[in-house]
Order: structure tokens, then C-alpha cells, then sequence
């Protein structure tokens, strides 16, 4: 439906044009301004397709309307038909027509005419419409292609970039395959091959030219061709892949190199079906090579660290081991698996006292610092105590601090140490013995020196026969006290020298204790000790108890303690005994002396066995003595097989108790004659006596003839030889040993050629090594030692 509007500030005026349209152009809508301001608003709203428009208005006239209808985009294609007051106003169209307006209608309004104008109006709009929108059509059509021609020339330039900048991306890649330094290389499915980098071609030894001429299987050499058909193919022809280590085979040179090859399939783009079979290998010679070092050098560490002395373990930083060698197995006593993960503290490897100072350490490594070498005392498992020296250190381990501890175990060297300080401790001592041992000594040999000298002056022409008997009676004492100590002396010098020899004999021990008692009682009686008593106290009444062993030796240790025994008991009792013991799953016979002496301490009771060591060390010594006596009877003791000790109080007396092995199978062997042999006579018998000191010859010429002896003397070993060629009633030589022009021995041997039975005594200093050996040897029957003592002499010559 056509829209029409008409503006006029006269209503009547509307009326008229309303009822003309409505009269003559049926269907047209109507619209009606009665200023030109709403007409203004109206047109823009309705948009008519003609406008009638007054031109005389208040306010605002037609033309000030028509010209703001014809500037506004929203209207100025609607024709306007502006109505004059006369025909002939040409004034008035003109203006308009300046203005914009379309056509002009004269007032009075003629209704034909204003149809007909209408009309012209409406269809003058309708075509102009229909071309503007076939413009519109047109301009959006070349707007649209426009867009389509942009948006192609952009997309045009984008493929180039792209392609530009895939063309360079494939050059790179050319590039960087064709230079490098793996192998890299294309091959047909069937194995030939149709590329291959340079460094391809360096190591299978094929030139460019020839890469196409060779198949992939000529490079792999026979050993690993297995590998390759079964594993590598396979995985390939299922359009996978296959990594892992390979050897190729130079074609050249037929080197060896070791690679690590990834291989694939390269797959068709549309089919997808495997084309071509990819390889790029990498050169593992160097890797292997550092690999074979390094698992040397671990390997050389592991050892270093299981079979280290020292013990080497790694705790955390809260003392719980990590590991630990062999030596630190060793060291504990528990087993690695035992130790992993356990805190020291927990499996308690010190004492509460030594864990501060570990665990100060601890702290110290923890924070970066090393500690030690610090001294502990370890707990063993077994609850053996060991010392050890330990070192911290503290070692990052995947940024991770851990302590690396060292353990030492110096026992030995703690031993050592001890020795050292006992060894010191002994050479004070023993210098300080030195010097009590000279004291004492010159005490001891002074004494009995003393009587002999000031007695022998005694001796004279005044003394009367009582004190000459007196006299005499001392020096023998005294002399015989000095070779008591002197013995004692040699003794212990030859124990310790290890030249004492021990000569075992079955032996009745009975009689042999009753003879010591005879002689202790006679000591006792000198010593004027009548208030003790001596007695004897065998549990075996076995009388013909027989020991196996050496009686001389025997004898000296139980003359030594029984001596002891009255030298420092007063009053009171003196007892030796001894019974059949089992000690150590061995029979032995347990001698022991008691007493009810003065005692000893129980501190000293150790060292008084060893030599010079007496109780009381002191000058003002009561009792006398050496403090030999008891090391040469522990000593000896020892040689015999046994061993000794002591139980005592002190002010209550002392029992000393000693062993000697008591074998039974031996008690077969013949006893040895426990009865000296009936006294002989000898008066009327010749010996020589061999001796180049006047003084020894006058005492044993004096002796022998008290026992009706002839005596004949020679002075040398020569003359000894001489007079028993020449005397034939010589029954006995008494031969000296040292003498000058020739030696005891020798005359001996020679006298023994051609007198064989006839008995010989050695005189022997005793105390010299090898003395007594050396003359059995010498074919002597029998030895006496100086200073002779005259019984024993007398015995032995009527024994032979
Ligand atoms: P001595 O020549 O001094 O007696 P010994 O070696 O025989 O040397 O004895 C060493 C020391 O042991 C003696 O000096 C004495 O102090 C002590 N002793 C030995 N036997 C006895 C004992 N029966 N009673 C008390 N003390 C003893």
C-alpha cells in the first residue's frame, strides 16, 4: 500500500487533499502534518512515497522543509510536491526547484490534478526504488567479490610463505642429514639401498656412485645377520620400529664398528602401505669404550672398597648405615644385611658414655666438615671390645649428604702402646732393682766375708783349741753361706741362659722328703728356732710313690721353700706335704710347704717370684736374703712341667704349693737306688790328684789321708797321663779341669785309652756352662763342682 503524507498548517486544507486521494487513488494510506517539524518526523518514520507540502507555514515554511527533507539521507528520495498559491508564481517554483522539490501544485487545490501529480509521483517512485535497489543488488554483489578476490590474493600469499618457508625448512633438513655425523640411510623394502649420508658412506666404506648398487644386509657382518632377520626385519615389516645396538661391517676395510641403530619404516601418504626402510645409526665406539673404562674403574673401587683392612661404611645424616665392605663386617661382627638401615645408636656399637663424641661427629660431617681420627671402643656383636681409630667424611651422593666413615682397629698398636709403657715401667723398675740389687748383694756377701776374714785372723798362734774349733766352725759357715748365695747366682744366670738341662729318673719320693726333713732340722737347730715345729703331711701313704722326674732339681726347690719357711716363721708349725691332684686333665703330684710365718701381703704375692724381688725392699731388711731363691724355684718348676703358686695372709703364715706331672706309665722303668751302697773301706787306695793350685791339692791331700788314702799329685794334665802310665796301683783320679800345659779333658781321653776302667772324678767349676756336660763327655765317670764339700767327695770316691 502507497503511503502519502501531506503537510499543511491548515486543517481544512488536509481535509480536502485526504478526501481527494481517498476519492481518486484508492488503497493509499494517509498521513497528515499540520507543521513542518512533525511532517519532518512523520516522513522519516512512515516513509511515504510522496509528500505534499504547503509552502506557507508559521514556524518553519515549505522550502525550509522541502530543503531538510532533501538533505537527510532517510528522505530525500521521496518526491515532494509542494503546493503554490498561484499558477504563475514562477518566483516561488524556481526556488523550490533549487531546493530539491519534485513538482509544484497551485492552489485552489484541483483534485484531478492533484491525483494525476500524485499519481505521476508514485510511480516516478516506484521506479526509482526499483533502481535503487537494483543498485543496492549490484553494489553488494561487487562488495562480496571484492571480498572473495581479497580474502584468494591473501591466501595466495600466505601458500607462498608456507612453501617458502618448507622449501627452506627441507633444505635445512638436506643439510643437516647430508653433514650429519650419523649414519643415516633410505633403503628400498627389499634391502637396497637409495640414499646414504656422508658419514654413512665414511663408515661402510661406499662412495656416493655407489650407494645404489649395494644392499643393507652386505654391511651387517654374519654374526648378527640372526638378529637382523629375525628381530629387526620382522618389527619392520609390521610398520614398527626396532632400536638397539648393531655392528657394521666397513665394506672397505672390513672394520668393525659398534652403533646404536634406530630404524623405521617410511609409509606411502595415501596407501599407508610401508615404502621405504629408514636407518639412522649412531657410533657407539667411544661410548663403548668409556663404558668398558668405567665399569673397570667401578669395578677396581668395588674391590678397593670390599677388600680394604680398613672397615668402610656410609651412614645418614641420622647414623643409620647405608653400607658398609667386608672389613666393617669383620670388624662388628654382624652382616651387612644385619647392618643396612640400622642405627648405630640402636644396635648400642658404643658405650653411653663414648655416644656424645659420636654423635658430635656426626654433626660435623653432617654440616660439611671432617672429623678425627677419633679413638672409640666398638661393641662387637659377639660382646668383644675392640678400640678403633674412626674418621668421618662427609660425601654428596645425588645431592644428598651422606657420611663416609673409616674404622681402624689398633688393637695391636694399643698393645703395643701398653708394652711400651710396661717396658718403660720395667726399666725404672729394673733400675731401680739394679740398685737395691747391688745394696742388697754387697750386704749379703759382705756378711758372711766378713766373719771368714775377721775369724781367719782370729786364728793364731794365741787362740786357744776351743776357739780355734769355734773359729773355724764360723768361717765354715760363713763360706758355706757365700756359696749358697753363689750358687744361687750361677743358678739363675744359667736358668736363664737356658743352660740348665734336666735329667729325669724315676724317683721314690718318700725317702727323698725325709731326707730333706732330716736336713731342715739341722738348719732349724742352727738357727736356734726350737719354738716351730716340722712336719711331714703325706694323704698318700703309698710309700713307694715313684715320680719320674729330676730329684737334684726337686730337691733344690723344696730345700728353697723350706728354708723360706723357717727363715720367716718364729714359732709355730712348718708343714710339707703333697698328694696325687688332677690339674688341667693332667695327674700331677701337688707338693706344698706351709707355714705360720710372718705372711706376705697379698700385693706383693706375684712379684716375689720373679728375681731379686723380695717383700721388703728396704736396707733395713730383717731377714736377709737375695729374693733368687724363689725365681730360681718357679723357674724350675716350670722346667720340670709343673707351676707354682702361693696363698698367704699376712701375720698368718703362708702355704707355697707347686706340681710336677705324675705319669704312671712311667713308674715301670728301674728305679733309681734310693740306699747309698754300704760304706766301703778305703784305706790303702792310691788316687791321683790332678791340681796346679798348691792350696786345693793340700786340702784334698789332707782330707784323703784322714780316710787312709795314698794321695799322689800331678800338676798338669801331662804329668797326670805320665803317672798313670808308670802307676799302676792308682785306683782313682781326681782331675781338675782348668789347668795349664794340657786340660783335664784331654788327659781324660788320653788316660782313658789305655786304662779304660780306670774311674775318673772331674773337679768342675760347677757354675760354668757346660762344665759337667763336657766331662761325662770326656769319658769322666763322675763330676764333683768346687768348693768341694768334703762329705760329698768322700762319698763319691767310695761309690766308684
Ligand atoms: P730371699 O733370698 O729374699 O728369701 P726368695 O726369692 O726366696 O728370696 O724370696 C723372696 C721374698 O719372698 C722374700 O724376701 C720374702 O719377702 C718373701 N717370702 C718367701 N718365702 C716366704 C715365706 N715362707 N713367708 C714369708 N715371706 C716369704
Amino acid at each position: 500500500m502507497k503511503k502519502i503524507l501531506a503537510i499543511d498548517d491548515k486543517q481544512e486544507n488536509l481535509i480536502t487533499i485526504k478526501a481527494v486521494i481517498k476519492n481518486n487513488l484508492s488503497g493509499c494510506k494517509m498521513f497528515t502534518a499540520v507543521s513542518g517539524k512533525e511532517g519532518i518526523r512523520i516522513a522519516r518514520k512512515e516513509q511515504p512515497d510522496t509528500i505534499l507540502l504547503d509552502i506557507v507555514m508559521p514556524q518553519m515554511d515549505g522550502y525550509e522543509v522541502c530543503k531538510r527533507l532533501k538533505e537527510d539521507e532517510l528522505t530525500k528520495h521521496i518526491p515532494v510536491v509542494m503546493l503554490t498559491a498561484i499558477k504563475t508564481d514562477s518566483e516561488s517554483r524556481v526556488k523550490g526547484l533549487n531546493i530539491g522539490a519534485d513538482a509544484f501544485l497551485s492552489k485552489p487545490i484541483d483534485s484531478i490534478e492533484l491525483s494525476a501529480q500524485v499519481n505521476v509521483m508514485l510511480r516516478i517512485k516506484e521506479a526509482e526504488d526499483g533502481l535503487r535497489a537494483e543498485k543496492e543488488q549490484l553494489d553488494q554483489k561487487v562488495k562480496e567479490r571484492t571480498k572473495e578476490l581479497q580474502r584468494a590474493n591473501k591466501k595466495q600469499k600466505q601458500d607462498i610463505v608456507e612453501r617458502k618457508r618448507i622449501e627452506e625448512e627441507m633444505h635445512k633438513l638436506v643439510a643437516v642429514v647430508k653433514h650429519s655425523s650419523e649414519l643415516v640411510n633410505l633403503s628400498t623394502l627389499d634391502g637396497k639401498m637409495i640414499f646414504l649420508n656422508e658419514a654413512g658412506g665414511k663408515m661402510l666404506g661406499i662412495e656416493p656412485h655407489e650407494v645404489e648398487n649395494v644392499n643393507i644386509m652386505e654391511v651387517i657382518p654374519d654374526h648378527l645377520i640372526g638378529l637382523v632377520e629375525k628381530e629387526l626385519l620382522p618389527a619392520l615389516m609390521k610398520g614398527g620400529t626396532w632400536e638397539g645396538d648393531l655392528q657394521y661391517r666397513n665394506l672397505r676395510t672390513a672394520e668393525l664398528t659398534d652403533v646404536h641403530a634406530m630404524t623405521f619404516t617410511v609409509k606411502d601418504p595415501d596407501t599407508l602401505e610401508p615404502q621405504f626402510l629408514a636407518n639412522v645409526s649412531f657410533d657407539i665406539t667411544e661410548r663403548k669404550r668409556l663404558d668398558e673404562i668405567l665399569q673397570s674403574s667401578e669395578e677396581r673401587l668395588k674391590i678397593l672398597f670390599e677388600f680394604a683392612p680398613d672397615a668402610i661404611y656410609m651412614n645418614d645424616p641420622k647414623g643409620n648405615f647405608i653400607d658398609g665392605n667386608k672389613a666393617a663386617e669383620e670388624m662388628l661382627g654382624y652382616k651387612r644385611e644385619e647392618l643396612i638401615g640400622k642405627n648405630f645408636l640402636k644396635l648400642k656399637l658404643l658405650s653411653a658414655k663414648e655416644v656424645p663424641k659420636a654423635l658430635k661427629s656426626l654433626a660435623y660431617s653432617v654440616v660439611g666438615k671432617k672429623t678425627g681420627p677419633d679413638e672409640f671402643l666398638l661393641n662387637r656383636k659377639d660382646g668383644e671390645k675392640i678400640p678403633v681409630e674412626i674418621s668421618t667424611y662427609p660425601v654428596k651422593i645425588k645431592n644428598k649428604t651422606v657420611v663416609l666413615g673409616i674404622a681402624r682397629d689398633i688393637t695391636k698398636r694399643k698393645k703395643a702402646e701398653n708394652s711400651l709403657k710396661i717396658a718403660l715401667k720395667k726399666s725404672t723398675e729394673s733400675d731401680q732393682l739394679k740398685s737395691t740389687f747391688l745394696a742388697t748383694m754387697s750386704h749379703e756377701l759382705r756378711t758372711p766375708l766378713n766373719a771368714v776374714i775377721g775369724f781367719s785372723q782370729l786364728l793364731n798362734k794365741e787362740a786357744s783349741g776351743e776357739e780355734v774349733e769355734e773359729f773355724a766352725n764360723r768361717i765354715h759357715k760363713s763360706g758355706s753361706h757365700l756359696l749358697e748365695i753363689i750358687e744361687d747366682i750361677f743358678d739363675i744366670t744359667l736358668i736363664e741362659a737356658g743352660e740348665i738341662k734336666i735329667t729325669k729318673e724315676k724317683q721314690n719320693i718318700r725317702p727323698l722328703v725325709e731326707d730333706l726333713l732330716v736336713m731342715i732340722k739341722t738348719e732349724q737347730q742352727k738357727l736356734n728356732k726350737h719354738e716351730v715345729d716340722i712336719q711331714l703331711n703325706s694323704t698318700n701313704k703309698n710309700h713307694d710313690l715313684h715320680l719320674f722326674t729330676d730329684h737334684r732339681r726337686l730337691k733344690q726347690i723344696l730345700i728353697n721353700l723350706l728354708s723360706n719357711a723357717i727363715k720367716f716363721t718364729d714359732k709355730g708349725l712348718i708343714e710339707l706335704g703333697y698328694e696325687k691332684k688332677i690339674q688341667h686333665d693332667q695327674h700331677v703330684l701337688q707338693f706344698y710347704v706351709n707355714d705360720t710365718g710372718i705372711g706376705i701381703p697379698k700385693e706383693k704375692q706375684k712379684l716375689i717370684f720373679d728375681v731379686f724381688r723380695q717383700v721388703d725392699d728396704t736396707h733395713t731388711r730383717r731377714y736377709g736374703g737375695t729374693g733368687i731363691g724363689l725365681s730360681i724355684v718357679k723357674k724350675l718348676t716350670e722346667l720340670l712341667g709343673g707351676n707354682i703358686w702361693v696363698e698367704s695372709e699376712e701375720g698368718a703364715g703362708s702355704t707355697f704349693y707347686f706340681t710336677i706331672p705324675y705319669d704312671k706309665l712311667k713308674e715301670t722303668s728301674k728305679p733309681r737306688s734310693d740306699h747309698p751302697k754300704k760304706k766301703q773301706s778305703l784305706m790303702g787306695k792310691t788316687v791321683l790328684i790332678v791340681e796346679d793350685v798348691k792350696s786345693s791339692f793340700d786340702f784334698l791331700d789332707y782330707l784323703l789321708k784322714k780316710s787312709g788314702i795314698e794321695p799322689v799329685w800331678a800338676k798338669d794334665g801331662k804329668e797326670a797321663i805320665k803317672l798313670c802310665k808308670e802307676n799302676s796301683s792308682i785306683d782313682l783320679v781326681l782331675m781338675d779341669i782348668n789347668m795349664p800345659v794340657m786340660n783335664g779333658y784331654e788327659a781324660t781321653k788320653e788316660i782313658k785309652k789305655f786304662r779304660s776302667k780306670l774311674p775318673i772324678i772331674a773337679q768342675t767349676a760347677y757354675a760354668i756352662a757346660g762344665d759337667r756336660e763336657k766331662s761325662l763327655a770326656a769319658g769322666c765317670d763322675d763330676y764333683i763342682s768346687k768348693p768341694i764339700k768334703a762329705e760329698l767327695l768322700m762319698e763319691k770316691i767310695g761309690k766308684l
